[in-house]
């Protein structure tokens, strides 16, 4: 057991948890949703000249500003123009959990309209990870996930995405660390919100700002098809990862509900077209659960199904939901299941999701945190 630091961060009255003091259909535009020409188109606009944006982008992407008011070498009338329309910052960290002996971040984040994010911060000796969300709430509502259970409230905007990754990226660079990598496995399916994952992947790919190489992104789906082969077609090197859990449709059904829209024979067809079209490597995500989807029938049906591809399976032992009833393997079923998968020549790693102690599985700390305001009110 590691100690697990807790804090509780005020929030604002202005956004207090579940008001929905903006009607949630509005957006807001942050700093964070401008692409460097939209940015450039704006400065024009206000009659600055073009090269402010070059200013501000790495203010806000290089020395990583929390406000317009330490931008010091651009012009007041400016700052105080986008101040007064466009925030740096659109959402507030209202909690923050440290656990894992200081290795892993739990951040919370209220939106504008008080929609609550989640966002992991994890330190490896290698590498630093921050996994985010990308939607509040989630549509595919898969049998095993408290993000699941409400359904989907909105999509994250690409400004509220780049915004989780400035943050980890600056937290990082506060404990000597740099951020490595980024998963989109947080809140949400990230195909089912395509066109603001894809303008979040530009602007953090942007070498005039954050200059985070695609290649060490990768995209988590739960299988959405046509969306795999629109992203084959991207300009983008980001790595994808499909949430399989079930070898076949009986079981994934259950499991995954959008697996009647996309059936598994499909679905591998999509995968087996992204690697040809890009020639990267798939990872095939298996939460497993005790008693669900890790007999030895099973695991062998799974090496049968994937033998010969090119792909990586993660075994992830799940992650114990109070309001679920599945339950996680003891250690020795988790190897046993990993053993007869790598029997059919498949990669196959066992991935124990950090942060267990502080609700770390997708969309937990939000549902406690909802619960806790419920309480208190
Ligand atoms: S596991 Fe992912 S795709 Fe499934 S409900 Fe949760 S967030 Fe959505």
């Amino acid at each position: 057991m590691t100690d697990i630091i807790e804090t509780n961060l005020p929030t604002s009255a202005a956004v207090s948890p579940g008001s929905r003091v903006v009607p949630r259909r509005k957006r807001l535009t942050g700093f964070h949703d401008l692409p460097f020409d939209e940015l450039k188109e704006r400065l024009v606009e206000m009659g600055a000249p073009a090269y402010r944006a070059q200013q501000m982008f790495d203010w806000a992407y290089g020395k990583l500003v929390t406000s317009y008011d330490e931008m010091t070498n651009v012009p007041a009338p400016i700052r105080e123009g986008f101040g007064e329309t466009t925030p740096l910052q659109t959402m507030k960290l209202v909690r923050e959990l440290v656990t894992d002996n200081g290795d892993t971040y739990k951040l919370l984040y209220q939106t504008f309209d008080g929609q609550l994010v989640e966002t992991v911060l994890m330190l490896y000796p290698d590498r630093a990870t921050v996994c985010v969300s990308c939607q509040v709430g989630c549509a595919v509502e898969c049998a095993f996930c408290a993000t699941g259970l409400g359904g989907l409230t909105r999509n994250l905007t690409a400004g509220e995405i780049v915004q989780q990754t400035v943050d980890a990226t600056r937290r990082a660079r506060q404990l000597d660390r740099q951020l490595t990598n980024l998963v989109m496995m947080g809140m949400g399916e990230p195909l089912q919100n395509y066109a603001e994952t894809m303008k979040f992947i530009n602007i953090i790919h942007d070498p005039r700002g954050l200059n985070f190489g695609a290649r060490r992104i990768t995209i988590s789906t739960s299988g959405i098809i046509p969306r795999i082969d629109a992203l084959a077609d991207e300009p983008y090197q980001v790595n994808l990862a499909v949430s399989l859990h079930a070898p076949n449709d009986e079981l994934r059904s259950r499991l995954v509900p959008i697996n009647g829209r996309y059936p598994v024979e499909d679905l591998l067809a999509a995968c087996d077209r992204f690697t040809q079209k890009t020639g990267r490597r798939i990872s095939f995500e298996y939460a497993l659960m005790n008693g669900i989807n890790n007999s030895d029938e099973i695991a062998r049906e799974l090496g049968q199904l994937l033998r010969g591809r090119l792909c990586h399976v993660n075994v992830i032992p799940f992650n114990p939901v109070d309001v679920l009833k599945f339950e996680r393997p003891n250690a020795e079923m988790i190897e046993r299941f990993a053993e007869i998968v790598r029997e059919y020549g498949i990669p196959t790693t066992v991935r124990y999701s950090r942060g267990v102690e502080i609700a770390a599985a997708c969309g937990q700390l939000r549902a406690r945190h909802q619960q806790m305001e419920k309480a208190a009110s």
